[in-house]
């Protein structure tokens, strides 16, 4: 059935997907992500506590490149760990960072051309400025020449001493970094509301901040939550998207807005299972 916006928009479909375990490889996360009407899906690394990623097997990524061919998945990304950081004061844990990063970096290379996101940091007490150089030399020993992949880094709620809450302390790591065309921002719904930016009533000022601060061209992904909080509360606690206070309508506003439309948009909301998430797709899909 066609929309009435659909000619308009000629064969433009919007890039939507869900996080999903890849426990069982690359073809099997893609078909689930196809299964629940989704065209691009997130994944961890590896266990969001940290520990081994898991081996690589060519013969599934095979099978994935040829099935992502055909269902027009185009860009997927993959998430580190959140226990990863480079901002720490403990030597031992930047250590684990530059392992993280160098080895999920060279991982990324067997599907090239995709996308890497990680949190920043966590100053943990040393300040904002100590955080970003920290983050700024990590990205700096990590990133590579000749790699294919962009790494993002997301936008955060200011929890503790997260790094990243503003705008500005994204634009300070990426100042600092050498092969900065490989850097990206992911930018989060539920944390940029957390962190205080009105997306839900002024999103084209947020838009506007953005790219006065960072350059709208490095903004390379959205996840797409809704938050459980005010405005400001940099709590970090997700709802599925209309159920939280930033609204259904907000949220598919950023979906639909021509600065953000082309972007893949990525959904990390609470569900009891991943089948949860081909409804709240369906909908952001019919308000395209
Ligand atoms: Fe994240
Ligand atoms: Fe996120
Ligand atoms: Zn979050």
């Amino acid at each position: 059935m066609m929309r009435a916006n659909d000619e308009r928009k000629g064969l433009r479909m919007l890039d939507i997907g869900c996080h999903l375990s890849i426990s069982k490889g690359y073809l099997a996360i893609a078909k689930e992500a196809a299964s629940l009407g989704a065209s691009t899906f997130q994944f961890f690394t590896r266990n969001p506590r940290g520990g081994k990623a898991r081996a690589i097997d060519p013969a599934d990524v095979e099978a994935f490149r040829v099935f992502a061919a055909e269902r027009g998945i185009k860009r997927i990304l993959a998430h580190a760990p959140y226990t990863l950081n480079p901002a720490s004061a403990t030597e031992k844990t930047r250590e684990f960072a530059d392992m993280v990063l160098a080895e999920d970096l060279a991982r990324m290379e067997n599907t090239p051309g995709q996308l890497y996101n990680m949190h920043p940091g966590s100053h943990v007490g040393q300040g904002a400025d100590v955080g970003v150089e920290l983050v700024a030399t990590a990205l700096n020993r990590a990133l590579r020449p000749e790699q294919s992949t962009v790494l993002l880094l997301e936008t955060m709620a200011g929890k503790g001493t997260e790094l990243g809450r503003s705008f500005e302390e994204l634009a300070a790591v990426i100042a600092r970094v050498e092969l900065s065309d490989k850097v990206g921002v992911c930018l989060d719904t539920c944390h940029v509301w957390d962190a205080g930016y009105d997306i839900a009533g002024d999103l084209d000022g947020v838009l506007r901040e953005f790219d006065r601060v960072v350059g709208l061209d490095r903004l390379r992904a959205i996840h797409l939550n809704d938050s459980l909080n005010p405005r400001g509360a940099r709590k970090d606690r997700h709802a599925r998207v209309g159920e939280g206070c930033i609204g259904f309508e907000a949220l598919s506003g950023v979906t639909r807005h021509p600065l953000l439309c082309d972007l893949p948009f990525y959904l990390e909301t609470p569900q009891e299972d991943p089948s949860g998430y081909a409804d709240e797709i369906a909908r952001l899909r019919a308000a395209w």
